[in-house]
């Protein structure tokens, strides 16, 4: 079975696309079931470049929702979202997270302290930067983000790596303190092709990570982070061979957010 958990709507104000072309391409691409998984309205700051504003949530779940009818014959449509973590407004995302019955949710860490560290428009900051104390803190707030157990899925696990400023400290002790946390969560990760679309071109996480996390028995699930219809299952070929070579038989599937196991498949993309 082949999913893409990962998928990005125009609500963002960063993707483009209407929500059947997306659920087309992934119809196109033999995907079994996509996820759509819009950023959360973000609560830390409002910007209409980054995700949908808070009163935008019950159009975008009514819209999910509506294409999940609509292509029931087709393709299983998910209602997912990719929900931030960022511990000074996380009481609100509790409770708006709690009105809605998600098929699962992604936790992503895209801001550590005011910076929004993975927007291209802030990468001043990286001058002069202590990157590994950078990697540290990262890695650090996506295991608190496992912890509190809001989550089912951990978005883009190393995005610290986007522009390819790369830690000199060995990451394996930290990528098993924090799978531990995921496991303890029960939690699965996802490969994301993005990072293959962006200056670190490789996917989310890196194959060490894999690796530990096949050993340390902590379930995988797809993702492209698709923000168009041309990104859906993007270099799912490549995924699916990384997944594989780490030692996995199964990936993560999801329905009213419980997780379950299904068989890793064989991909071929039908347009390649
Ligand atoms: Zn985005
Ligand atoms: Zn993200």
């Amino acid at each position: 079975m082949i999913v893409d958990y990962h998928v990005h709507t125009f609500m963002c104000g960063h993707a483009a696309g209407t929500l059947d072309e997306l659920v087309e391409a992934a119809i196109a691409r033999g995907l079994d079931e996509v996820g759509i998984a819009d950023h959360m309205p973000l609560y830390y700051f409002e910007d209409p470049d980054l995700a949908m504003a808070p009163d935008e949530l019950p159009l975008y779940v009514e819209r999910v929702l509506d294409l999940q009818e609509r292509y029931r014959d087709r393709i299983t449509v998910r209602l997912g979202i990719e929900a931030d973590y960022e511990p000074a407004t996380q009481e609100m995302r509790v409770e708006i997270l709690g009105r809605y019955q998600w098929d699962y949710v992604i936790g992503s860490v895209h801001i550590l302290g005011d910076w929004v560290f993975d927007d291209p428009r802030r990468l001043e900051r990286y001058q002069g930067l202590d990157v590994d104390q950078f990697y540290l803190d990262y890695l650090g707030a996506v295991g608190d983000m496992a912890e509190t157990g809001l989550y089912n899925t951990v978005g883009h696990a190393d995005l610290a790596k986007k522009f390819d400023v790369r830690a000199k400290i060995d990451l394996e002790p930290h990528y098993r303190e924090l799978l531990g946390k995921v496991k303890d969560a029960d939690m699965c990760y996802e490969v994301n092709t993005a990072g293959l679309r962006w200056p670190v071109k490789e996917m989310y996480p890196a194959p060490d990570f894999v690796r530990i996390a096949c050993e340390m028995g902590v379930p995988v699930t797809l993702g492209s982070d698709a923000h168009s219809p041309a990104d859906v299952a993007r270099d799912f070929d490549a995924a699916i061979a990384l997944i594989s070579e780490a030692g996995y038989q199964s990936i993560a599937a999801f329905e009213g957010g419980a997780m379950r196991l299904v068989p890793l498949p064989e991909y071929q993309p039908p347009d390649h």
